[in-house]
Order: structure tokens, then C-alpha cells, then sequence
């Protein structure tokens, strides 16, 4: 169980119902960045553990799957009430592990209860269709039934959210599930699942193991796994789709990102200052759906940046479990030198510092403030790669055409927004623009629980996009009954 104190705890595996503090494994320091202290230790799973996970979720399915589905949401209504009890706790300690400001823990938390609100509502969001008489005395029906044991690896950036895109879903469909959350948070979505074994949930339906690739590949390569869902980024999230697929499992992998946030000379220029900066350096930049290219179209670009810069400038950046903190650390050391790389990269490669978050020093902590590049063209590192973190790089177009040709150009296509006030400026954009998830004069595209989730080119790999109605699809299989009686 987890030390919410100072202490250093062990994190459990959670497998048929038991905690589990496993001997003998690897483990790996969990560190609070903004502190830099070491706040747990995590092990590493090994195959035989996994093996032990997705058997007692395979010995649990037969049971729970005949479970009827609105026993099934009982649990889930009980969980809900205990997440919402513990809501403030869970916060909390996603704060301390990932860094990102209390204020976002808090809307993570609740974006992750409104998952788990949706799938109560899987006593309807399961029907399937009938029709009587497709020809003379027959009548025909389609079904969705569970797949079987369900399996999901996810990233640290939404260590409370991202897990229940999926298991609240899968459970919920009568399927059995082992999660593997990152290895950098891994005690937040344990005391998730410590409030769900509270809400009674039968042992088995849901397991929990942490670590690395070693732990996945069992996952990806184990027979008795059906259905594979991931979130991280795009070369892991390439691997596990075709690793799993080619096992002829069912995959939904969503990737990193690369989103644009197209400015026209129309907009509203202090509010979309304020949406750009939530969405550039909200989360530290550590969201798939952060802002890390600025099109500024014709003439906006010189009043928008002047305003920027300066609202970029005033950020409180700060451990975020502080009052008035704005934006907290890089999750990891070693992942603050890749973004402290990318912004010398940027000067190296030519791009024109507006605002050096290299300069911002704080005691501890993995810090780096908002930067901000103007002047960056396409071959530039910081306009192609995925930085996730706060960088932000201007690049000035003269027309809504040449913005459009920019982001389509992109090899990722998980979010962009444009702002505007013309309705057909925002129509256009949105049909042209090969990209999953659209705002218009909305900084973060993030579609609530209820509609699906997802990018598209090197951001998504699969059909079935994470939550809405997707889920039910990906988490079912159909079946079509024809009946004749004589
Ligand atoms: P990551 O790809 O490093 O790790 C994600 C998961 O995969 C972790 O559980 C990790 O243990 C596992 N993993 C890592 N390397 C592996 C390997 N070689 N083989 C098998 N498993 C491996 O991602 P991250 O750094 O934790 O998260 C950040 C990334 O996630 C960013 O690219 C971000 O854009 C992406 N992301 C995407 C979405 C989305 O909706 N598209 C949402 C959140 C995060």
C-alpha cells in the first residue's frame, strides 16, 4: 500500500485480488521532480508475473462476463463514490510524482471520474439492434459480447486519466484486465486501483504489475491476451501495434503528438494569449495535446507575440504543489536534459529566442521555464520532432492555404486549433486539416469522456479510438443472431 507521508515505500503489484509485495526484482527509484527526493521504489515485473496477472484474469472472465451488466455498474457506482471521496488524496499524489501544478491534478481527477460516469452507463451504451422480420418469420438481433482478458500500457504524462480510457470501459463490457502503468508514476494509479478492490470488485477482473519492456513484451506476446491498449509515444506506440496485431490481437495505440495552434489576424488576441499559453505550457508541456507550434497567419504575428512573451514571462513556475504555482517541473532528469537539448538545438539551428526558459533557476527540481522560438522553418529539429515540454516555436505564414499546407505536412496528427472570428475561416480549417482532434478558440482539444479519443497519421495506430462510444466497440465483439420459430 502506499506512504502518502515521506517515507520510502515499495509500490505493489495487485494480482486475483491480492497485494503483492514482490522479492527480488529489479526496481527503480520513483522521484518527486520537483524536490528531486526519492519518493518510492518501484519493481519490475518479470514474464513470470505477467504470466500470473493474465492468468487469474482469464480464470475471472468466465465468472465475471456472466455477471449481469448492471450488477457489473454497481462496482463502478461504488467506485466513483470512493474516488470522489478521495478525489483531494489522489491529486495529491499525482502532484508529487509527476509534477504537474495541484490545479491540474485536480482536472485530471476529474476528467478521470467522468470516464468511470460513462461506463455506469454501459446498461445502454451496450444494446445492440434487432429487426423483425427480415424476411418472412425471421427475426434478427445483434449482440456485443467481452472479448476476454484486455490488457493496457500507459504513459506518465496522465498517470490518473489514461488508465481508466480504458479499464472502467473494459470491465464494465464484462472483459478482465491487467494494467501497466509507467514506471515513473506508478503510485497514483496504484491507489486508484486500491479504491476499486475497496468497491468490491471480485478478485482477478482487474490486475495491476509494474515496469518496463519486459513486462509489456509478456503482455503484447501472451496468448490469453486479446486486446492490447496503449498510450505513449509513437515509436513505442508503432511497436506494440504491430507487435500485438501481428499476435492477432485487437490494438488501439495512440502516439505522440506535434499540434499546431493556428492564429489568424481576426482573433480575439487576449484570450487566445491566455489559451495558448494554458495549452503551450500548461502540464509543463507534457501533454499530447499541447500546443508546440505557433502559425501566427499575415499580421497578427507582432502584436500576439509581443503579448505572449509577456504573459510567458509573468508564469509562476514553481513546485506545483505550492499556491499560485502556474507551471511545474519536467517529470525526470534525464527527460529535462532532452528538452534542455532541444531548445540548444533550436539556437544552433538558427531559430530566434523570443524567451530562454534556460535562464529560470530554481534550487532543486527537473525546471526549465517557458521558451518560446520565433523565426523556425520546417527542416528545424524543433518544428518536426515531439519536444514534450515548454517550447514553443513560431512559424509565420501569410494565409489560412499556407497554414493548412503546414500542418498537413506534419507527420503527426493528433490535435491543432485555430482562433478566429470567422465562422468560415474555423469551417475550413476544421474539414481540410488532417488532424484527429480540432479547437476552435480552444487551446486544448480534449474530447470529454463520452466522445472518442484520438489522432490520426504517426499519433494513432488502430481503428477504435480510447472512450465514447469507441470504447464499447473496441472493448466487444458483435455477434448477429437470425431465429425462426416453427
Ligand atoms: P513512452 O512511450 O516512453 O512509455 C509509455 C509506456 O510504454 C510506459 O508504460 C512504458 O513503460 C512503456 N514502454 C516504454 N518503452 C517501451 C519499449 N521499448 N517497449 C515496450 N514498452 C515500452 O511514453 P511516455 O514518455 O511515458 O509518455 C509520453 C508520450 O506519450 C508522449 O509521446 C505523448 O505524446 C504520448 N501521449 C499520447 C497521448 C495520446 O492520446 N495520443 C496521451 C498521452 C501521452
Amino acid at each position: 500500500m502506499i506512504a502518502t507521508d515521506s517515507i520510502v515505500a515499495t509500490v505493489s503489484f495487485y494480482i486475483d485480488g491480492v497485494w503483492e509485495q514482490p522479492q527480488g526484482r529489479d526496481t527503480q527509484a520513483v522521484t518527486n521532480p520537483a524536490t528531486e527526493r526519492r519518493i518510492a521504489d518501484v519493481p519490475f515485473a518479470v514474464a513470470a508475473d505477467v504470466h500470473r496477472a493474465v492468468r487469474a484474469a482469464h480464470n475471472a472472465f468466465q465468472k465475471w462476463r456472466e455477471v449481469p451488466v448492471v450488477d457489473r455498474v454497481q462496482v463502478l457506482y461504488r467506485f466513483k463514490t470512493l474516488l470522489d471521496a478521495h478525489a483531494a488524496e489522489v491529486a495529491a499524489i499525482l502532484t508529487r510524482e509527476n509534477g504537474k501544478t495541484l490545479d491540474d491534478a485536480k482536472a485530471e481527477v476529474r476528467r478521470m471520474i467522468q470516464m468511470v460516469e460513462v461506463a455506469c452507463g454501459m446498461p445502454s451504451l451496450m444494446m445492440g439492434d434487432s429487426l423483425n422480420d427480415i424476411a418472412a418469420g425471421i427475426d434478427c438481433k445483434t449482440i456485443r459480447q467481452p472479448i476476454g482478458v484486455c490488457a493496457g500500457i500507459t504513459p506518465f504524462n496522465f498517470p490518473a486519466m489514461v488508465p481508466l480510457w480504458m479499464y472502467p470501459f473494459a470491465i464494465a463490457c464484462g472483459n478482465t484486465f491487467v494494467l501497466k502503468p509507467s514506471e515513473k508514476v506508478p503510485l497514483t494509479p496504484t491507489r486508484v486501483v486500491e479504491l476499486l478492490h475497496e468497491a468490491g470488485l471480485p478478485p482477478g477482473v482487474l490486475n495491476l504489475i509494474h515496469g518496463g519492456k519486459e513486462a509489456v513484451d509478456a503482455l503484447l506476446l501472451h496468448p490469453l491476451v486479446r486486446a492490447v491498449s496503449f498510450v505513449g509515444s509513437t515509436p513505442v506506440a508503432k511497436y506494440i501495434y504491430s507487435t500485438a496485431a501481428a499476435e492477432g490481437k485487437r490494438v488501439q495505440a495512440l502516439g505522440g503528438a506535434k499540434n499546431h495552434l493556428v492564429v489568424m489576424p481576426d482573433a480575439d488576441m487576449g484570450k487566445t494569449v491566455e489559451a495558448i499559453i494554458g495549452s503551450a505550457f500548461g502540464a509543463a508541456g507534457e501533454r499530447c495535446l499541447a500546443g508546440s507550434v505557433l502559425v501566427p497567419v499575415g499580421d497578427s504575428a507582432d502584436l500576439l507575440l509581443r503579448l505572449l512573451v509577456a504573459r510567458a514571462r509573468s508564469l509562476a513556475v514553481g513546485d506545483g504543489s505550492q499556491t499560485g504555482v502556474e507551471m511545474g517541473p519536467l517529470v525526470t532528469s534525464d527527460h529535462c536534459h532532452r528538452v534542455r537539448g532541444y531548445v540548444e538545438k533550436g539556437v544552433a539551428e538558427g531559430a530566434t529566442p523570443l524567451l530562454d526558459g534556460r535562464q529560470f533557476t530554481a534550487g532543486d527540481g527537473f525546471f526549465l521555464g517557458p521558451t518560446i522560438f520565433d523565426h523556425v522553418t520546417p527542416d528545424m529539429a524543433i518544428a518536426r520532432e515531439e519536444i514534450f515540454g515548454p517550447v514553443l516555436s513560431v512559424m509565420r505564414v501569410k494565409t489560412l492555404d499556407e497554414a493548412i499546407e503546414l500542418v498537413n505536412r506534419s507527420p503527426f496528427g493528433n490535435a491543432t486549433s485555430i482562433f478566429t472570428n470567422d465562422g468560415k475561416a474555423a469551417r475550413e480549417y476544421s474539414s481540410r486539416i488532417e488532424v484527429g482532434m480540432v479547437g476552435v478558440n480552444v487551446g486544448v482539444a480534449a474530447p470529454m469522456a463520452f466522445f472518442p479519443f484520438a489522432g490520426w497519421k504517426n499519433s494513432f495506430f488502430g481503428d477504435l479510438h480510447a472512450h465514447g462510444k469507441d470504447a464499447i466497440s473496441f472493448y466487444t465483439e458483435q455477434k448477429v443472431i437470425m431465429s425462426r420459430w416453427f
